[in-house]
């Protein structure tokens, strides 16, 4: 038969990397706990019109990456998440979760964009992200700057291995306005530099021109206005306000007056978290602040402000500069041989996990020097070895795996004392192998 295989840039997690990930992923949710976030889960697939009104119709997401599909029974237009903002805006206005107060949300999971895969970029990927709405003042913007600072140091990246923070302000409505004149008076005069797409957009939407990333066009867009010039009192005071928090948190900053992000929602402050560790594909958290998209969405007025992580630039980082060693997952292989064995040691098995401890059992009828062999490779601890002799005295005898040269050999225990000092044996390698 020809085999099937998957779709191209969608991944497979497999189980030599899942512990990375289920490490990564508890240590965030962690931190976004420690920050008062509520965890939000929605559907992978939404009305296409929620990300085409939520994102902007004329941005790379919408005209190019999006997943979208005819549903066959009802005819309903749909798409695969390219991201999570709209969709949670969507939820909290739905479930009307802004009634009694502002909330801080966060969610992980998958989202799907029809890119060139390469490294870093790929068509399903995962993100972490949180989102609070209902929030106006900067402290906000600058508490979720801290709980992303605060995450690096979490997953053990040294501060000098951390991406770094690109910040800007894009405004509010009028003033990107003024700024989109500029725009389009600078861009028209220089018209025949750009391209197809840029050419389109002048009329569309001036301000996506400046996040192409077609180098041909990279001195043109160097040289064009810039929306700090255009800010007002207010909305310099909300930058100088998050600003000053960070400075005061020691978080390090760049301004980035280039810096506009790829989704039409945002106002105010904007970030990214860039790396230089992971080549092209460097941006490893973007967010900033989305004042009037609740209300875009039909909900009641709400600022909010929330930023995303790709999971998967961030392992790549992790693998670059602060390597996880995950522990063992697996505390006991039951080794057994003998008569009747294998009903006996299911039975066993069972016991153990009762008094709390991760047992493997080997399965089928292998010689003993085989199945320790299978018990050093399963990554346990211990080995729990029963033949018949230990069967018929009640007793079992625990082998440690991990222990260094000074280290207590093999002890055989009667089953009733069996988890105990399994516990104790586990505890002894466990602080040896961090010493
Ligand atoms: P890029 O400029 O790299 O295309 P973006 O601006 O489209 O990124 P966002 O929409 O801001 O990305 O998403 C937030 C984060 O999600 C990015 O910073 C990145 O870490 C991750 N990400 C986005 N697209 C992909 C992808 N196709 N594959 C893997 N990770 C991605
Ligand atoms: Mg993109």
């Amino acid at each position: 038969m020809e085999k099937i295989v998957g779709v191209k840039g969608m991944n497979d997690l497999l189980p030599q990397q899942a512990p990375v990930w289920e490490w990564v992923e508890q240590t965030v949710a962690e931190v976004f706990r420690s920050y008062g976030y509520q965890a939000i889960r929605t559907p992978i697939v939404e009305p296409t019109a929620l990300f085409v009104r939520g994102i902007g119709e004329v941005t790379d997401i919408v005209e190019k990456e999006m997943y979208s599909f005819t549903d066959a029974l009802n005819g309903e237009r749909l798409t695969l998440r390219p991201e999570n903002t709209a969709a949670v805006v969507r939820a909290c206005i739905e479930h009307n979760l802004l009634y009694d107060g502002p909330r801080r949300l966060w969610y992980v999971g998958p989202m799907f964009r029809h890119e060139r895969p390469q490294k870093g970029r790929y068509r399903q990927f995962h993100q972490f992200g949180a989102e609070a709405l209902g929030f106006a003042q900067p402290s906000l913007d600058a508490e979720q700057l801290l709980l992303v600072w605060r995450l690096w140091a979490a997953l053990g990246i040294a501060p000098a291995d951390r991406p770094v923070l690109h910040l800007n302000s894009l405004g509010d409505l009028s003033e990107r306005l003024a700024h989109r004149e500029a725009l389009v008076a600078y861009f028209t005069k220089a018209s025949d530099r750009l391209d197809t797409d840029s050419q389109r957009r002048l009329q569309t939407n001036p301000l996506r021109i400046l996040d192409s990333k077609n180098p041909d066009m990279a001195d043109l867009i160097a040289g064009a206005p810039t929306l700090s010039s255009f800010l007002g009192a207010a909305s310099k005071a909300h930058q100088d306000a998050v600003c000053e928090a960070l400075g005061r948190a020691g978080v390090p900053f760049q301004m980035n007056d280039r810096l506009v992000r790829g989704l039409d929602y945002y106002n105010l402050t904007v970030f990214e978290w860039v790396t230089d560790r992971l080549g092209a594909q460097g941006t490893v958290c973007g967010g900033g602040r989305y004042d009037t998209l609740v209300e875009q969405m039909g909900g009641k007025p709400a600022p909010a402000c929330g930023f995303a992580i790709g999971v998967e630039r961030l392992i790549a980082l992790l693998e670059e500069v602060a390597p996880v060693q995950p522990k063992p997952a697996t505390d006991l292989y039951l080794v057994h041989f003998g008569d009747q064995s294998e009903a006996a040691a299911l039975q066993l098995a069972e016991h153990l996990r009762s008094e709390g401890l991760r047992v493997v059992m080997h399965s089928g009828a292998a010689s003993l020097k085989s199945q320790m062999k299978k018990a050093d490779a399963s990554g346990a601890w211990l080995a729990a070895i029963q033949g018949d002799e230990e069967r018929q005295a009640g007793t079992m005898v625990l082998k440690p795996l991990r222990a260094g040269p000074d280290q207590a050999g093999q002890q055989s225990v009667p089953l009733a004392e069996a988890a105990g000092l399994a516990k104790k044996m586990i505890e002894q390698q466990r602080m040896q192998s961090r010493a």
